[in-house]
């Protein structure tokens, strides 16, 4: 709460007395349950996973989006229900079926914990999805969020979910100025998610007006008021509280939206000071032959473990020479820039750095020239790849599977690459195997 709204609450206790502010906090809580419950049944989006009440669907869901967006993951949600339509089939898939599935979606440990989780349940549970919150809370990759998310949605039981929509939500409409992060604001935040889905529970009437009559919000027609309660809250921070320009015009609880009427709106959430992002720099080299291409996967253990990528290592980002200047002042012997080669010494006498990653992986003995920079960010950090293509004799890079395997392209589909590498293996198909 505010400093301000504190205050007034403190006063009102001081000259009201405590129960009637109870009441004051218990009337608002109603309003809010009523004005959510009605806009959501107006405005509800028709998911996918908003058409099944099955609770593996809706786990598999909730997992998927976190840190992804509604729009990226409904294809992978399709595809995963798809080819593994049980908590069974999951749990027996191999582990390079169930990254490939996963591929490009990011977070990986997200994947692999699904996994552990329905194996655990077929093991504990006999393949059905535990009902009591404690037992989905306990699996593998599920926190409060998502075990109350599963718990609501699927169960309708009164399980709050915080997350970042549901956080800028609360923050606004009871005016909360402290950080989020802080413990005991956190606490405050679960407590109100609580109190709304307390109330929801409570909630006599029955009627559900959805607009939209078709069939696919049967599964939402039939759902109690906790799962719609919560589904409101994320759906209204997703359409409407939204966090850059919310649509406070049209928002269903401007009305009792402290932010909205003391013009406090882009203030909220206090989310403190940005982390600054964090600059990191990869070399990469594509070796081909044959139409074959060394690569190789990532050990267990190890960020984004189990998946493929090209021989890379990490140098130091701030260095004097970057790759655009290197680019133009490199010694190479072609004429223009997609088939310059630069010699291994010309890049040694450039950059040692990168002199270096390639005679740590093997290529320092083989003419390299750049191939092209890949640029992408992840959580905090800012990444930049870049890539050169590489040439290697007949023997070397054969017999060790920790330098790499070659592989087809063909070959190469069926494996789950990291994002970055994934670009770069377009690239290298297109520059390398289609200049020919
Ligand atoms: Fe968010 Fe504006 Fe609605 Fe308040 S009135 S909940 S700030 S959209």
């Amino acid at each position: 709460m505010s400093s301000n709204s504190k205050l007034k609450t403190s006063a009102f206790v001081a000259s009201h007395g405590a129960a009637p502010a109870r009441r004051l906090q218990n009337s608002k809580l109603a309003k809010l349950v009523t004005a959510l419950l009605d806009w959501f049944a107006k405005n509800a989006r028709d998911l996918p996973w908003r058409r099944t009440r099955d609770p593996y669907a809706i786990w598999v869901s909730e997992i998927m989006l976190q840190q992804t967006q509604v729009k990226t993951v409904i294809p992978y949600w399709e595809r995963w229900l798809r080819e593994l339509p049980t908590i069974t089939a999951v749990a027996k898939a191999s582990p390079d079926k169930i990254h490939k599935l996963w591929e490009g979606l990011g977070y990986y440990t997200r994947a692999r914990n699904l996994q552990k989780a329905a194996k655990q349940i077929v093991e504990k549970h006999g393949g059905i999805f535990p009902q009591n919150y404690d037992g989905v809370l306990a699996l593998p990759g599920i926190g409060r969020y998502t075990a109350g998310a599963i718990c609501s949605i699927a169960f309708n039981q009164p399980t709050p979910i915080l997350d970042g929509n549901v956080i800028r939500v609360l923050t606004r409409i009871f005016g909360i100025a402290e950080n989020p992060k802080e413990k005991e604001t956190n606490a405050q935040l679960w407590k109100l998610a609580e109190q709304l889905v307390s109330h929801a529970k409570t909630r006599r009437s029955q009627r559900k007006t959805f607009s939209k009559n078709f069939a696919a919000f049967a599964p939402l027609r039939e759902a109690g008021w906790c799962s719609l309660l919560n589904q409101s809250l994320m759906e209204l921070g997703a359409l409407v509280c939204t966090p850059r320009n919310p649509q406070c015009g049209v928002c269903p609880v401007k009305k009792l939206c402290v932010a909205f009427r003391e013009n406090r709106v882009n203030e909220l959430p206090n989310l403190g000071k940005r982390e600054a992002a964090t600059a990191r720099h990869f070399v990469a080299f594509v070796a081909e032959r044959n139409g074959r291409f060394l690569v190789r996967q990532r050990p267990a253990g190890v960020v984004n473990a189990d998946l493929w990528e090209f021989p890379n290592v990490e140098i130091d980002p701030v260095r004097s020479s970057s790759p655009a200047k290197r680019d133009k002042s490199a010694h190479y012997s072609g004429k223009n820039s997609q088939s310059r080669v630069m010699s291994a010494a010309a890049v040694q006498k450039l950059d040692p750095e990168i002199a270096l990653a390639a005679e740590q992986l093997g290529f320092g003995a083989y003419e390299v020239k750049p191939l092209c920079t890949i640029k992408h960010s992840i959580t905090r950090y800012r990444i930049t790849l870049e890539a050169f293509q590489t040439q290697l004799g007949r023997t070397s890079h054969t017999n060790s599977s920790k330098a790499g395997v070659w592989k087809t392209p063909a070959q190469m589909q069926q494996l789950a690459f990291t994002a970055a590498h994934k670009k770069l293996a377009s690239a290298a198909f297109d520059c390398i195997l289609s200049a020919r």
